[in-house]
């Protein structure tokens, strides 16, 4: 009984990925809150200029995050950067990775069809490598990055939420989602968020840092491990979707989210070789870094988390409308499905009393009408502590209702009956949205 110890409380966030663990002894941690070391035993002795990249990445995020308003955070502090890792980098990078340790750079593409393919880092499954080189490659290139803390199952199996602690003990989250005829993967773009939304758990804590996008890739290697290996009731299966929606922002970590897609979706040995079809960028509307995606050729969606139709009261739920106002994002949003030519994925949390008054729906509808766009009304997770509750059915129906009558399509995510049953599984309105 390996989780014994732990069960489900609640989640705070459309993707199951903000618990609030529970231990034996019934005391409440937000998972957002769980002890990270202030500093790494020896991080400051490592020499050279402390970052947030991977060592050996040189590409930063240049600009997307600035003039932020006050108290929201685009850039993390300069810390200890992962550990530089296969998936960290491009074919390319790979050879001259492999050619530095002077071994022969199509080592690199044996060394990305074991993880990429095989989904395997253990040098002992190698045995197409040299005995004495298995180490060395596995060493310089596959560093485990992350290790698994806690593992919380749900659904009969089909919802695995696991606790991750990173190499500086910065815990992240990343949640399998298993649906008949898919398998959904939540995953965390930063470990905590600078983004400040006050509903949400992950956005109270502030942020940590970003993730590298090996550590990106490596929560859905885990999941791809674990449906291959026959560890999910279904039978062995693949993963078909990948949703930021986990923690953090992820266009405030673009470069390395924008990496880590490429890995997920570029074909073995290049990446895992999902579709991009199947990838979901879920943005609280960072609008040039929305313009940068929509020129990157991808065919990934794009989910804005809106919340409210009108600045007064986006400013409060999404404190960074207060840079890029309604009109700015959902324009963003419109050239962004112009471009990929797919549905725009609107994320409304419907928060009792505050954001779902009919005229608000009728308000919504104006400015989403004749776009290619679909509405994803979820009913808030609380989180602890907090003075906003979900709203009522009826008001819920009433606000999907209106929607619908606009010509926008929408869907309510149907919560089940207990709070443990009905914080599993809420991503699938996202998958189903179809487009
Ligand atoms: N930062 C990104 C992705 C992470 S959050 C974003 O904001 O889109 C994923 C989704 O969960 C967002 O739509 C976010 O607004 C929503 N969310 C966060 N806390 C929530 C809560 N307590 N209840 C319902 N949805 C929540």
């Amino acid at each position: 009984m390996p989780h014994a110890d732990i069960v489900i409380r609640a989640y705070n966030s459309q993707c199951p990925t903000q618990p609030v663990w529970q231990g034996r002894n019934g005391a409440q941690v937000p998972s957002a809150a769980v002890p990270v070391p202030a500093s790494v035993p020896g991080a400051d002795l490592a020499g050279g200029p402390p970052d947030e990249r991977p060592a050996g990445l040189t590409e930063r995020p240049a600009g997307l995050t600035d003039g932020l308003p006050a108290g929201l955070t685009g850039r993390p502090a300069r810390r200890q950067p992962p550990p530089r890792h296969l998936a960290d980098l491009d074919p390319a990078g790979r050879r001259a990775a492999v050619s530095d340790l002077g071994l022969p750079p199509f080592r690199a593409d044996q060394l990305s069809r074991h993880y990429f393919g095989r989904l395997t880092d253990d040098p002992a499954d190698m045995t197409d490598l040299p005995a004495g080189e298995r180490a060395e490659l596995a060493g310089a290139l596959l560093p485990r990055l992350l290790t698994a803390e806690r593992e919380l199952t749900c659904d009969e199996g089909t919802t695995r939420k696991t606790l991750w602690r990173a190499f500086d003990g910065a815990y992240i989250e990343s949640v399998l989602m298993r649906y008949p005829g898919r398998v959904t993967m939540c995953v965390s773009s930063q470990a905590g968020c600078g983004m400040a939304c006050p509903f949400c758990a992950t956005g109270q804590a502030g942020l940590t840092r970003n993730l590298s996008a090996a550590e990106i890739v490596a929560q859905v290697v885990a999941g791809a491990r674990a449906l291959a290996g026959g560890e999910v009731p279904g039978g062995p299966g693949r993963i078909s979707n990948v949703v930021f929606m986990g923690m953090g922002e992820p266009l405030a970590n673009y470069a390395h989210v924008l990496g880590a897609v490429r890995r997920l979706t570029d074909p073995v040995p290049g990446g895992l070789g999902i579709s991009q079809r199947g990838i979901t960028v879920s943005t609280v509307g960072l609008v040039p870094a929305i313009g940068r995606l929509a020129g990157e050729g991808l065919s990934a969606r794009l989910a804005v988390s809106l919340h409210a139709p009108d600045d007064g009261l986006r400013d409060e739920l999404v404190p960074v409308n207060r840079r890029w106002k309604v009109t700015e994002v959902l324009a963003a949003a419109w050239a962004y499905a112009a471009a990929t030519g797919r549905r725009v994925s609107i994320e409304y949390a419907l928060i009792r009393d505050v954001n779902d008054q009919a005229w608000r729906a009728d308000a919504l509808g104006r400015l989403l009408a004749g776009q290619l766009a679909h509405v994803n009304l979820i009913p808030l997770n609380p989180t602890p502590g907090s003075r906003w509750t979900a709203s009522r059915p009826a008001d819920m129906r009433e606000f999907e209702a209106r929607l619908a009558a606009s010509g926008v399509p929408v869907t309510v995510r149907d919560t089940r009956g207990t709070q443990i049953d009905g914080a599993c599984g809420q991503l699938a309105a996202t998958d189903r949205a179809g487009g």
